[in-house]
């Protein structure tokens, strides 16, 4: 039987909410969370990412919660800032039309002043990471006398990340008469550990995998030497078109390499890694969600449970030492009834690894050709061919008109010469580093495709000049010069920083900015620099050049169908 949202029993105002996020039905999880925990019981469920965890706990919070009382009554503990951070925004959404509610989101790496004053004012839900939840209690500014729900989200994280004793505090300070909901990508010892010191008769509820491992996610493995993988992946990168793709990596020195690896050939790339800085990690991701970097290289901990839509492919740098991290990584894309990729490099001594991941989720993964030197080069072939197009239907070219006519003129070459040459100047010298059968591992008994064996590498792709080639991966060859890692700074040489009328309280992402900036004003969305969202306005760096552009063309249009005032900021 289907299950909808209104057979839930829920409010008007989280019934209006949720159908104005989009969400027509509940995910199985919510399906079974919600009623039970509405009907006061503990819950404890087994669940991956993507599978609408937080609205399951959150709606039923916000369905317990007395606004009248400005006393903290829902605690959440999630693993990281990141989590807690979209947590807070996931519920702040589904709470639109709850007016009096207050939330609060405490972590490490902030201000503990500014989370003092904030709680002082009272927060019903305070949503934190473990550390600075203790802190805070320790401090006397978070008091959970009057707690009656808390929440445990990726528990199993949390252990990994060593907060179990704060978790045991925590919890033993938190009053008996309480719901206790605890969530967990897997089920291991020490969580049932958990679940039996602190849950009362929980409803057990496990959303299987068959559930988890998404149809919509197309998986691909490629067999390829160890030190061809970079190769590989940038021939992937190029062949599939991929415009916001998640690169894993086992560990933090191979995220280090492999992001040093592709920025230097020119890619747009952003690492994330447990050695972060917490300003760090904010600057990063918010980077990669407003598609100002479109690769991010992470490691499983570090991207663990970070929603970001829109991402088109998982790439699988190493393969997982844990079957389930597969499950994880791969449920990064295809979200949202979208579809996306999953692609794997297979090192020969990977291969039984492949196995132990087609057996655990039961999908057969396909095996892929590696796109070949040929292959990359029709690829930019056709982009070009596009973006010729594109550049004649928008016209202004009434000044170049007379070139070809000055360049037969002046160079006595054919057309066919002239036009080979402006296309090398645009998209640089193209050459293989690797001849393609020197890429897989079983290449040497593999004719040589399409018998293609140009030596040399992809020279010049981040090069000087102008944007080229495919305009795809931002930032090739593009005049912001080498990228030293970090964001754009605020007033970066070069940026400037535009003051935007909307912000939080206008549902406004950085996606919604960047699409409305990069359509009205026809500038790539990938010179948009740092964006930073407060409730009622935002700041957008934008290039020097842009800003007026960009000012006149948003001045009377909209953004999330709001009015915008956009101005330079002061
Ligand atoms: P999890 O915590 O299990 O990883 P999230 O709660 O972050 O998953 O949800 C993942 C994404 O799915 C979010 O963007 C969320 O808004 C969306 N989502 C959640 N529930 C639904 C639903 N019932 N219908 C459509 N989208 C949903
Ligand atoms: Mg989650």
């Amino acid at each position: 039987m289907e299950v909808l949202f209104d057979s839930l029993g829920l409010s008007e105002e989280i019934l209006k909410a949720v159908t104005e996020m989009g969400f027509t039905k509940p995910s199985p999880i919510q399906a079974e969370a919600i009623p039970s925990l509405l009907e006061g019981r503990d819950v404890l469920g087994q669940a991956q990412t993507g599978t609408g965890k937080t609205a399951a706990f959150g709606i039923p919070a916000l369905e317990k919660v007395d606004i009248s009382d400005k006393r903290t009554q829902v605690l959440m503990l999630c693993p990281t800032r990141e989590l807690a951070v979209q947590v807070t925004e996931e519920l702040r959404r589904i709470a639109k039309y709850k007016k009096g509610l207050k939330l609060e989101t405490v972590y490490g790496g902030d201000s503990i002043e500014r989370q003092i004053r904030s709680l002082k004012i009272g927060a019903q839900i305070v949503v934190g990471t473990p550390g600075r939840v203790m802190d805070l209690i320790e401090r006397k500014a978070l008091k959970l006398d009057f707690v009656n729900y808390v929440v445990l989200d990726e528990a199993d994280e949390m252990l990994d990340m060593g907060f179990r004793e704060d978790i045991d505090t925590i919890l033993e300070s938190v009053p008996d008469e309480r719901q206790t909901v605890l969530f967990s990508a897997t089920m291991s010892k020490p969580i049932m550990g958990i679940a039996q010191k602190f849950q009362e008769d929980p409803v057990q509820i496990k959303i299987t995998r068959k559930e988890v491992t998404n149809e919509n996610i197309e998986q691909t493995y490629f067999e390829v030497k160890q030190r061809g993988k970079i190769e590989v992946t940038c021939r992937v990168l190029d062949a599939y078109d991929l415009k916001q793709v998640i690169i894993f990596c086992n560990t933090k020195r191979k995220v280090d390499e492999v992001t040093e690896e592709l920025s230097s050939k020119g890619y747009s790339v952003e690492s994330l890694h447990g050695d972060l800085r917490q300003t760090q990690r904010n600057q990063v991701m918010a980077k990669f969600r407003s598609g100002a970097a479109n690769i991010l290289v992470a490691t499983d901990v570090a991207a663990r449970g970070i929603d970001v839509s829109g991402i088109d492919a998982v790439i699988n740098f190493d393969l997982p030492l844990d079957e389930e991290y597969y499950v994880h990584r791969i449920g990064r894309t295809g979200r949202a009834g979208l579809t996306g990729k999953a692609l794997t490099l297979v090192a020969k001594d990977e291969k039984y690894r492949l196995r132990q991941i087609e057996t655990y989720t039961k999908v057969k993964i396909d095996k892929g050709v590696i796109p070949t030197f040929e292959d990359i080069v029709g690829v930019r072939k056709a982009r070009f061919i596009s973006q010729v197009e594109e550049a004649v239907s928008t016209g202004d070219l009434d000044l170049y008109e007379d070139m070809l006519g000055m360049l037969h003129h002046t160079t006595g070459f054919t057309t066919e010469q002239i036009v080979a040459a402006l296309v090398k100047i645009n998209m640089g010298v193209q050459k293989s580093e690797f001849a393609d059968n020197d890429l897989a591992w079983d290449a040497d008994r593999r004719p040589s495709e399409r018998g293609f064996e140009k030596r040399g590498r992809f020279e010049d792709r981040g090069g000087r000049g102008e944007e080229r080639g495919s305009g795809r991966f931002g930032d090739r060859g593009g005049d912001r010069g080498p990228r030293e890692g970090g964001g754009p700074k605020r007033n970066e040489p070069g940026m400037v920083r535009l003051f935007v009328s909307v912000g939080r309280k206008d549902r406004v992402q950085p996606r919604d900015i960047v699409g409305a900036i990069a359509g009205e004003a026809g500038i790539p969305g990938r010179v948009i620099g740092s964006i930073d969202i407060f409730d009622a306005y935002s700041f957008v760096d934008v290039p020097e050049r842009d800003a007026r552009k960009v000012v006149e063309a948003m001045s009377g249009n909209t953004i999330k169908g709001k009015m915008v005032n956009i101005e330079v900021a002061r």
